[in-house]
């Protein structure tokens, strides 16, 4: 059996060996383990300083402020503290919420549990392309509408949304607009200032970074008034209290600082695997994209393979990392909600896998996975 290949990286990524470096600088005696808000010995100070450039290196990349940087615990807690911290702040105004159907869980419970709350939202559904359209966005506006949220880049399918039309419409309406860009940090241009962008949330782990520390976003003048989830110290400007973690922070500011040199070498590599993978399948009968192709970063791919269970076809290819996106509940195996969001029939959705690939993978890793493929899909038909 050859050694496995990893083709999970929507799912996370590994931590770069250059980020992991500079993460061990910040743990240990000889390192500068301090509490980065202990004001009063040089080790505090020099802890605080890591924190400061990792906020400045994180902010350089999406064009803001490193006072508009809140970090969080990933971009799950960024994604709560956005949708929940400004809903409830903003009751005065209204309490309408507008999102899709195929956002990240992170955003769909949210939501759920705001529903709970009081709070009204329009749950939008996207196009095949898993985009949701600038009309679509405005006839879903209401008076009363204060929040609409939509994801930069779906993490299932990869497809990007025209985040500068969207937050043109969600302003118009007189909202505001906040992007789950997860998974678009290093594979799209994110600059917030330019896309309109009042809150986003970011994750360390999809970025090469460590997982277990994300942040969002929030924009200043205006001021974005948000109610804090987690209270204790006041930390971060009383938006999000708890002591800060060193290493964590200063890995994902260190990853952000990688990629923004190298996300775009990133970008063509994985655009080669892309086109490897789509070549070296295309003899086989019956595979539907699931990925608008020409609307989608380079380095997630969702097929259909028509005729096989997804679950088996998984089993089958066990020396390659892959997912399907659906759900195992005890009694049964629920199909993908984002690809039944977009319309793909039960059947295929779940015959679908995600293939997702970035820095380190190579052209062998492709290859094993289209052996893998080449072998198991005939005997899964029969
Ligand atoms: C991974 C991911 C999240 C969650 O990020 P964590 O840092 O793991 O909490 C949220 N949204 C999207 C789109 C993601 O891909």
């Amino acid at each position: 059996m050859s050694a496995l290949a990893y083709l999970d990286y929507a799912a996370t990524t590994p931590v770069d060996p250059r980020v992991a470096e500079v993460m061990q600088r910040y743990l240990t005696m000889d390192g500068i383990f301090a509490n980065p808000a202990s004001r009063s010995h040089m080790p505090g100070w020099q802890a605080e300083q890591a924190v400061e450039s990792a906020r400045r290196q994180v902010a350089d990349l999406i064009g803001a402020d490193p006072r508009e940087i809140v970090w969080t615990s990933g971009a799950t807690e960024a994604d709560n503290l956005a949708l929940i911290g400004y809903m409830r702040a903003n009751r005065n105004k209204g309490g309408h919420l507008i999102t899709s159907i195929i956002e990240h869980k992170a955003v769909v419970d949210t939501a759920h549990a705001l529903e709970t709350e009081g709070f009204e939202v329009t749950w939008l559904t996207p196009g095949a392309d898993g985009r949701i359209t600038p009309g679509q966005l405005r006839d879903a506006m209401r008076a009363d509408t204060v929040l609409v949220s939509l994801m930069a880049v779906n993490n299932e399918l990869g497809c990007i949304h025209d985040l500068p039309a969207l937050s043109e419409v969600a302003h118009a309406g007189g909202a505001l607009f906040h992007v789950d860009a997860a998974q678009a940090v290093g594979r799209i241009p994110l600059d917030v200032k330019r896309l309109g962008i009042d809150l986003m949330s970011l994750s360390g782990h999809k970025t090469y970074g460590p997982k277990g520390v994300g942040v969002l976003y929030v924009k200043r003048s205006p001021d974005i008034r948000l109610e804090a989830l987690i209270h204790g110290g006041g930390h971060e400007r009383g938006m999000r209290s708890g002591t800060l973690a060193t290493h964590q922070i200063a890995g994902m500011g260190e990853a952000f600082a990688l990629v923004a040199q190298e996300g775009e070498s990133d970008q063509a590599h994985v655009l080669t695997l892309r086109n490897r993978l789509l070549d070296g399948l295309s003899d086989l009968d019956g595979i539907h994209c699931n990925t608008a192709l020409e609307v989608a970063v380079p380095n997630i791919l969702n097929l259909a393979f028509e005729g096989v269970d997804g679950e088996s076809l998984l089993m089958a290819l066990r020396n390659i990392a892959l997912s399907t996106g659906s759900a195992c509940n005890s009694a049964s195996v629920e199909p993908s909600y984002v690809l039944k969001g977009i319309g793909v029939p039960r059947r295929l959705a779940l015959a679908s896998l995600r293939f997702s690939f970035g820095r380190f993978t190579t052209e062998a890793d492709i290859d094993s996975a289209l052996d893998a493929l080449h072998h198991a899909l005939p005997g899964l038909r029969r």
